[in-house]
């Protein structure tokens, strides 16, 4: 199977793994938990069923869930559509009844036959795409009608960074596209039910890198710029140096409370005021632990 499914478009030969991301062609999930998000309308009390996908198509080098999502993962405990699906239906039975896809964006295809799948078995989850951001729009429009809401990051906003952290100088292009095609499929705001959950709309997320406040600012004027003015914006401060990678001299340390603050100040200063600002002490306690039982510290 050559393979053009992401923007990366690489034709690698997913028979043998041996595209850029490293995933098979069949649907490869490393753990289905239950996460209180980030987002208080993602989640809820009770906590939103995350289906992590193994591999990724962006490969990001300080990648917080390199355990899972690098080219050499840990193996997957799910594997096909059907043995995912069951998992999903009784980690569902636990948690607010949204179902969040981590990073699907290199099994787009398969997407649907996951989501028919529950339709067919009576479960019907609101589906958020929680993804990078590394979307083509072909892909985005095929999902459309299984999707509810879209969480996608914004990362970069100029070709030499987005090589540099994610080896896709086209990434600020294809980002910008996707979102605005997440935008015009379910609206720029997010529509939340009686309990506060979202059932519709779209969230853009931003980690702040180290080092790269100037990059930030470029991804928050865009947003200013291109997005409706009742756009969602969840900035994150969660970042820290990952063990185990080999990383740039900047990304081996956590956020300054000076860069930090100096986002925060050009995000007012732009207006965006619908929301969420993580708390800079966030890269204490967002820690994803994919070997051990329980995803999040
Ligand atoms: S999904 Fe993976 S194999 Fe397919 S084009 Fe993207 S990176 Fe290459």
């Amino acid at each position: 199977m050559s393979c053009n499914v992401c923007p990366r478009m690489c034709s690698g030969d997913r028979l043998r793994g041996g595209g850029f991301c490293g995933a098979s062609d069949v649907m490869e999930v490393a753990r289905v938990w239950r996460h209180r998000g980030e987002e208080p309308p993602i989640g809820g009390e009770r906590g939103i069923c995350n289906v992590f996908f193994s591999h990724c198509n962006l490969q990001c080098v300080y990648c917080q869930n390199h355990l899972i999502s690098s080219r050499k993962c840990l193996s997957p405990t799910l594997r096909g559509v059907a043995e995912v699906a069951t998992e999903v239906e009784r980690v569902l039975g636990e948690s607010e009844g949204m179902l969040g896809l981590v990073t699907p964006s290199h099994y787009g295809h398969l997407i649907p036959e996951l989501v028919e799948r529950l339709w067919e078995d009576g479960v019907r989850p609101t589906v958020v795409w929680n993804s990078g951001g590394y979307d083509s729009v072909e892909m985005l429009r095929r999902v459309e009608p299984y999707v509810d809401v879209y969480l996608p990051d914004l990362k970069y906003m100029t070709a030499e960074v987005a090589e540099r952290y994610s080896h896709a100088k086209d990434y600020p292009e294809v980002a910008t596209a996707a979102v605005k095609e997440m935008a015009r499929q379910k609206g720029s705001a997010l529509l939340c039910d009686e309990r506060g959950l979202a059932f519709r709309g779209l969230v853009v997320r931003h980690l702040v890198l180290p080092g790269e406040v100037e990059e930030s600012k470029r991804v928050l004027r865009w947003i200013a710029e291109e997005l409706p003015g009742n756009v969602h914006l969840s900035l994150m401060a969660q970042y820290y140096p990952p063990e185990g990678l080999e990383l740039p001299d900047n990304l081996r340390r956590r956020l300054s409370e000076e860069e930090y603050g100096e986002v925060v100040e050009e995000m007012e200063r732009l207006g965006l005021g619908k929301g969420w600002v993580q708390e800079l002490a966030s890269s204490e306690s967002y820690r994803p632990h994919f070997g051990e039982q329980e995803t999040f510290s």
